[in-house]
């Protein structure tokens, strides 16, 4: 990457932000009447329809496991099977994603997890700029 680039990653997911000194987060929004939270910037809140736009902020890494699916079916450069969850994450947000570091056997609902980003599988633009996505760990893993 050349020395004048100041991209230093890209986000793979449109609610991942990458900050100025490249840490990512996950951007949601809170309305501040009723604080239902949305992954989506609006107008105003789809929950109890304030007309004060729901204001953005980062949520944090710490969720629990709602459901999940363990993924058989393969697809070119994507190793199966892999467990795909729906996570509550603390500050309100629900998220898809993918639950690595658990043998099925250990999935319950309720189950503490948390965020971690990651480099997209390797993947990269034209560029070079590497991409950065997210999974989810049980709580207390690396
Ligand atoms: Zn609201």
């Amino acid at each position: 990457m050349a020395a004048d680039c100041t991209v230093k990653a890209r986000p793979a997911h449109r609610i991942v932000r990458i900050a100025e000194d490249g840490r990512p987060r996950i951007e949601a929004y809170r309305c501040e009447n009723c604080g239902a939270v949305t992954d989506s910037q609006t107008m105003a809140c789809r929950a109890c329809a304030s007309r004060k736009p729901p204001a953005s902020f980062g949520v944090g890494r710490t969720g629990k496991l709602w459901s999940w699916s363990v993924v058989h079916r393969s697809y070119p450069g994507v190793a199966v099977p892999f467990i795909s969850v729906i996570v509550d994450l603390d500050d309100g947000l629900t998220l898809k994603g993918t639950l690595r570091g658990v043998d099925t056997s250990g999935l319950r609902q309720g189950l503490p997890v948390r965020l971690v980003f990651d480099d997209a599988g390797g993947a990269h633009d034209k560029e070079g700029v590497p991409y950065v996505g997210f999974h989810f760990v049980p709580q207390g893993d690396a």
